[in-house]
């Protein structure tokens, strides 16, 4: 009896095994097309100093102009693009149209620095720098204009190589930033030895601190951790004045999020950051 349930659980096993494939498959397949027929679109959020008010940066964040759902948000695709490896052709035009489109900034005066997301996955390809470079160089962009953001984990299980690459690119002007911190594992002696500028704190740790004094408590050592490897300090997904103040007072260098600004497509955005007073010439980093 328990051979006969056993098999029975090992088709069921089996059974959903194969939907599960086949839903892989078709997701997979949805999202290679929509990259073909170029449905995504970069929306920019800047970045704010709390020390000078100025606007020192900006985030490059997909958007799936999806032809029935309407505007989807990264977590809706990203993960299954991760899971399937449509993730790299992704990530390749997430590179192709931050290049083109700094390019074209560039080009009419602008010199803010835009950051976007790389997926541990990318670094998987060996050739990924050199084509990273390679873009850039085609469109005209010069590197101190770029940041490169990788997640915690990935930074921390990145090979010698690769971290040897992160270092060249830095040495050539790059930002290097650290994303979502606080939510993977860091080893704090790899964290030393990183080439890194700018941590970013995952919203996670911040989003109780107005009421909480234990997250206070936590964000203010991981402050001081970060700066103490001299790194500068973001906090993203702000939404309050009152978060903003208490950041300030702990020494958090400069914010991202709704509090200030959402992300928004090219047009609003350079309409945005020309309509602030700190406008392109002073946002040089
Ligand atoms: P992330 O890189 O940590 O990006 C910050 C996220 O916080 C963005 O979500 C942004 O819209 C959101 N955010 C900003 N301010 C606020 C706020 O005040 N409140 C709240 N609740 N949220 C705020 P988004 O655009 O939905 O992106 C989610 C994640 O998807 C990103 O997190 C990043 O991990 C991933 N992602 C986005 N674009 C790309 C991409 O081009 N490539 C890769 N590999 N991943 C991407
Ligand atoms: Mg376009
Ligand atoms: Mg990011
Ligand atoms: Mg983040």
């Amino acid at each position: 009896r328990a051979k006969a349930r056993g098999g029975g659980q090992h088709c069921l096993f089996n059974a959903d095994l194969a939907a599960e494939h086949q839903q892989k498959v078709e997701t997979e397949k949805a999202l290679t097309d929509a990259v073909q027929r170029d449905e995504f679109l970069l929306a920019f959020q800047p970045q704010m100093s709390l020390v000078t008010g100025e606007i020192v940066g900006s985030e490059a964040l997909l958007r799936w102009n999806h032809p029935r759902d309407g505007l989807r948000l990264p977590m809706t695709f990203i993960p299954v693009a991760e899971r399937t490896g449509v993730i790299s052709e992704l990530g390749d035009w997430v590179l192709g149209e931050v290049a083109a489109t700094v390019g074209g900034w560039y080009r009419d005066g602008f010199r803010g620095r835009v950051a976007f997301n790389i997926s541990p996955r990318q670094l998987d390809r060996p050739d990924f720098f050199t084509r990273m470079r390679q873009a850039f160089r085609d469109a005209g962009v010069p590197l101190s204009m770029i940041e490169a953001e990788f997640t915690e984990t990935a930074a921390m299980e990145a090979s010698d190589t690769v971290l040897a690459e992160i270092a060249a690119l830095r040495a050539d002007g790059a930002t290097i930033a650290i994303d979502d911190f606080g939510t993977g594992y860091s080893n704090l002696a790899r964290l030393r030895a990183m080439p890194l500028d700018r941590v970013k704190l995952d919203p996670s740790l911040i989003e109780d601190i107005e009421t909480s004094d234990k997250a206070r408590v936590i964000v203010q050592a991981v402050i001081h951790l970060i700066k103490g490897v001299e790194c500068e300090v973001v906090a993203e997904a702000v939404e309050t004045v009152a978060q903003a103040d208490i950041l300030r007072a702990m020494g958090c260098d400069t914010v991202q999020g709704f509090v200030f600004a959402h992300p928004m497509f090219e047009d609003e955005f350079l309409d945005w950051m020309r309509s602030a007073d700190q406008g392109a010439a002073k946002s040089v980093a």
